[in-house]
């Protein structure tokens, strides 16, 4: 079985070659035929002499260098262009993840998944990352209906062909499970040992949970109304507007009827209440609502690639060009000779969902 591992490398010299080495162990033991992609992300340490030195000692090792450092999204999507394995397993520079959880990996895709995400149950970070990041992954459950416990994760397993629908950019590399899982992929989870850094230090802080949180909803918009805009920017415009266009009319007969009685002093003056204008507001910002709705629904109409629109898993018959087996009928079992024990090591009362392959949010 052909598996690629790509690798983000940024400042992590001092782990190459550990990793390099446990890497070989694994595949030497399961027999893999084993390709290891590292890719570096404009580090400026030894960190790109260390891979030559690696590539030229053993020909399964790439190196892809990038000008500068373009985040790890940028730097995953370099490594999958790459990558030629039937599975490509994405996994962190800093020896945080354990390759010695590969085949259990590839025992879990072997249920009929086509992506399977690690959840570092005990985690080895300081708490100001592990608090954020769990109210983060409850809130992606709820918005996207993708329910795992470590999106964040960078230890993966996916099957390639995800990523000729899949596209990368910012840093949107820790949504590429809900992204597969709304175009009808079959997600799953599986408990991975995580260790805690050896060398170095983390390359993120504080101000990922802002844009973690930003992320989180631009993901939720394209997975669920990317195709429909309108269907929800025309709903917020539509509650603003109704709730605006109602209050004014009900005030504006009551200015009228307050005109007929004869007592001035009973006049109601529209512009002395501020009821007034909350509702002139709301009615403004529902018409514009509904307006950046129609730009966005014009953009889906003339922009949007028809084949995106769905994603087919098999075709029979016609002259339709033959499809890659991925239903688990007629797909192969994906080989490894030796399973380890540690196999059924996530398999308890906390044990998570086998498949989460719910569609997003309507
Ligand atoms: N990384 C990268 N580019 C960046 C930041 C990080 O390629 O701009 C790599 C880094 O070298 C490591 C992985 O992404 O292999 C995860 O980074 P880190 O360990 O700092 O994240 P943490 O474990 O703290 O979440
Ligand atoms: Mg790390």
């Amino acid at each position: 079985m052909q598996l690629s591992t790509v690798i983000p490398v940024y400042n992590e010299e001092e782990s190459l070659r550990a990793l390099h080495q446990e890497l070989d162990a694994v595949a030497s033991a399961e027999g893999y035929e084993l390709d290891i992609i590292f890719v570096d992300d404009g580090s400026s340490d030894q960190s790109w002499q260390v891979i030559e030195s690696l590539a030229a000692d053993d020909p399964r090792v790439q190196g892809i260098q990038l000008r500068r450092n373009f985040g790890k999204a940028a730097a995953l999507n370099a490594g999958f262009e790459a990558a030629r394995g039937e599975l490509v397993m994405t996994l962190d520079a800093d020896l945080q993840d354990d390759p010695k959880e590969i085949p259990r990996f590839i025992d879990k895709m072997n249920e009929n998944l086509d992506c399977v995400s690690g959840w570092k149950q005990v985690r080895h970070d300081p708490w100001h990352k592990v608090g954020p990041s769990r109210v983060f992954n409850w809130m992606v459950g709820r918005l996207t209906g993708v329910k795992l416990h470590d999106h964040n994760c960078g230890f993966k397993c996916y099957r390639r062909e995800i990523f000729d629908e899949v596209r990368l950019y910012g840093e949107l590399h820790r949504f590429v499970p809900v992204l597969a899982a709304a175009r009808g992929y079959r997600v799953g989870e599986i408990v991975v040992d995580h260790r805690a850094r050896q060398f170095g230090h983390s390359k993120y802080g504080v101000y990922r949970i802002v844009k973690g949180f930003l992320d989180l909803l631009t993901v939720f918009f394209l997975t669920g109304y990317g195709q429909r805009p309108q269907h929800l920017l025309g709903t917020i415009g539509l509650l603003f507007f109704g709730t605006g266009a109602f209050l004014l009319t009900a005030m504006t007969a009551w200015w009228g009827i307050s005109r007929l009685d004869s007592n001035v002093e009973n006049n109601l003056h529209l512009t002395e209440r501020a009821l007034f204008f909350y509702s002139l507001g709301s009615a403004l910002l529902g018409v514009q609502f509904m307006s950046i709705g129609f730009l966005a629904e014009m953009l889906t109409a003339y922009q949007s690639d028809p084949s995106r629109i769905f994603s087919v898993r098999k075709r029979i018959g016609g002259d339709a060009p033959p499809t890659p087996p991925t239903d688990q009928d007629t797909r192969p079992a994906l080989q490894h000779p030796a399973v380890t024990e540690s196999t059924t090591a996530d398999e308890g009362d906390d044990a998570p969902p086998s498949t989460v392959n719910e569609s997003p949010a309507a």
